[in-house]
């Protein structure tokens, strides 16, 4: 890499590069180095107004014009763009991130779906013909909500870019993109990669800046319809306040504490596979984390024992060397928050199996061992709060029901997986579990096509699928009176 800093000095507005208000620079930390690697322009309240502005110009104007279709052709074309510039993007996004290159490389080929997924059903939103009466047509029409603002976390940004922008453009909204400080650049590569997608200037804007900043006047602007939002429920719930301000449609995805159960009837050979993957993919920086893993007693010692020998295998290491499983975390915060809940759970008396530190090889850099607790009880702050780094809850259990009562205590319902052969249990605990997406024999599949969000803390509404289509329209009821006879009039 060139050790040259990185520049975007501008902002992306109405299709054009702007200076930033304020003239100041976010500074990007690679988490590799620990030095600055990149400077992105900051964007505060003028330049959210600016752009909210643009957005909406574009909305009322051109962009109103376009057939659906057309609105589809140039998803598409975004697609072709990404799987284009993937390698550049991977490159970029781990010198940021700090992810491996090979995974962020998948994630922005991945990505790619998303907009063909939506670039096929922008011209299949319909609304429909109800039955209301004899002597009325009444129908239903799905219109966008106008102007979206998308609020992006850190820990995926071009997929969390992705799942906002394909469904709300495909619906014929605009949008404004504020992403998140920590990781800016790529941002900055979408919104120059937009253009030669030939959507019309102002249909995509792309303002970084501080989230208190950028991201809470985005959130309370009158002109801005919904908010999207990815991160923590906290910043969620300050969010909700600020956009209460005119009535904003929102949507969240927060975080997770995942319940992922392995009866003594799995496939064991594959749930320790999978188990592994799920606790300790990005370096545990991710919503749907299976970060407490409960095993049935009578399997335990042996699982526990297979799975910790797994994960002394797994290889910490520069993101970009293709033989790195993970890297480090995106930020010395995270570091600093892992690092505490690992002592955390010393403190609480639960059994540290493997890892709990930095790993010495490496002098600088954000990097932690893979951890993992045993005999964890189910009510420590161990097993009920998000800890977002790579520390996995290893809790026993005995039956059904004890399982089921402890993976839904706890505040978080995003995501949860169980493995067993036995189908009428895979299905009772599909109907019982307070999560938004269920896996079974499985972790986490996540697709285009698949809706995804959570109950509780874990979030409001659905990306993904169709349900998140939907969720960036709005539904107009229309009654045409088709009656001859002359209206009763109760006033006579
Ligand atoms: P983290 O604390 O892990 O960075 P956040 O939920 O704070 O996670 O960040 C997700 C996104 O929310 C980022 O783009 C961030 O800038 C933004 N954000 C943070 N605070 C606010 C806020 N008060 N209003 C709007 N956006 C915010």
């Amino acid at each position: 890499m060139s050790t040259e800093i990185q520049s975007y000095p501008k902002i992306f507005i109405g299709g054009e590069w702007v200076q930033p208000h304020s003239g100041r620079l976010i500074k990007s930390i690679n988490p590799v180095t620990e030095e600055v690697w990149a400077e992105v322009a900051e964007a505060d309240e003028i330049d959210i107004d600016i752009a909210v502005k643009a957005a909406r110009e574009a909305f009322y104007g051109p962009w109103r014009r376009w057939t659906a279709t057309e609105r589809g052709a140039s998803l598409r074309k975004m697609g072709d763009i990404l799987l284009e510039n993937a390698e550049r993007l991977a490159f970029l996004e781990t010198n940021d991130n700090g992810k491996p290159y090979r995974d962020t490389l998948g994630e922005i080929k991945r990505s790619a779906e998303w907009f063909y997924y939506y670039a096929g059903a922008a011209d299949k939103i319909q609304g429909e013909t109800i039955p209301n009466n004899p002597d009325s047509l009444a129908y239903t029409r799905r219109e966008p909500v106008g102007v979206v603002g998308a609020i992006t976390p850190w820990n995926s940004p071009i997929s969390m870019y992705s799942w906002k922008i394909a469904p709300a453009l495909a619906a014929g909204n605009t949008i404004v993109i504020k992403p998140a400080e920590l990781t800016p650049v790529t941002s900055m590569e979408i919104a120059r990669l937009s253009q030669d997608a030939g959507f019309p200037p102002g249909v995509i804007n792309v303002v970084p800046g501080y989230g208190k900043v950028a991201g809470s006047s985005l959130a309370k602007h009158p002109l801005v319809n919904k908010i999207a939002f990815t991160g923590e429920y906290s910043t969620a719930q300050s969010i909700m306040k600020d956009a209460a301000v005119n009535l904003k449609r929102v949507s969240f995805e927060c975080g997770g504490k995942a319940p992922h159960i392995i009866f003594d009837d799995a496939d064991l050979d594959k749930a320790l596979t999978v188990a592994l993957h799920s606790a300790f993919r990005s370096t545990g920086q991710s919503c749907s984390l299976g970060s407490r893993l409960f095993v049935q007693r009578n399997i335990y010692k042996e699982f526990v024992k297979k799975l910790i020998n797994r994960v002394r295998q797994i290889r910490v290491g520069m993101p970009l060397d293709k033989d790195t499983h993970i890297g480090p975390h995106t930020s010395k915060a995270q570091l600093d928050k892992t690092l505490q809940y690992i002592e955390i759970g010393k403190e609480e008396g639960a059994h540290l199996a493997v890892g709990g530190k930095q790993p010495e090889e490496f002098t600088r850099g954000y990097f932690v061992e893979p951890t993992v607790f045993t005999e964890v009880d189910n009510q420590s702050r161990l097993a009920q709060e998000e800890i977002f780094g790579p520390v996995l809850a290893i809790i026993p259990f005995d039956t059904d029901e004890d399982v089921l009562q402890m993976a839904n205590n706890v505040q978080y319902g995003l995501v949860a997986g169980l493995w067993t052969k036995d189908i009428k249990r895979a299905h009772k605990f599909a109907a019982d579990l307070e999560a938004g997406f269920i896996s079974i024999n499985t972790y986490r599949p996540i697709h285009w096509t698949l809706p995804y969000g959570g109950y509780k803390l874990s979030g409001y509404g659905r990306e993904n699928g169709l349900e998140a289509l939907h969720a960036y329209t709005e539904v107009k009821t229309v009654v045409v009176n088709l009656s001859d006879e002359l209206p009763s009039d109760p006033f006579k």
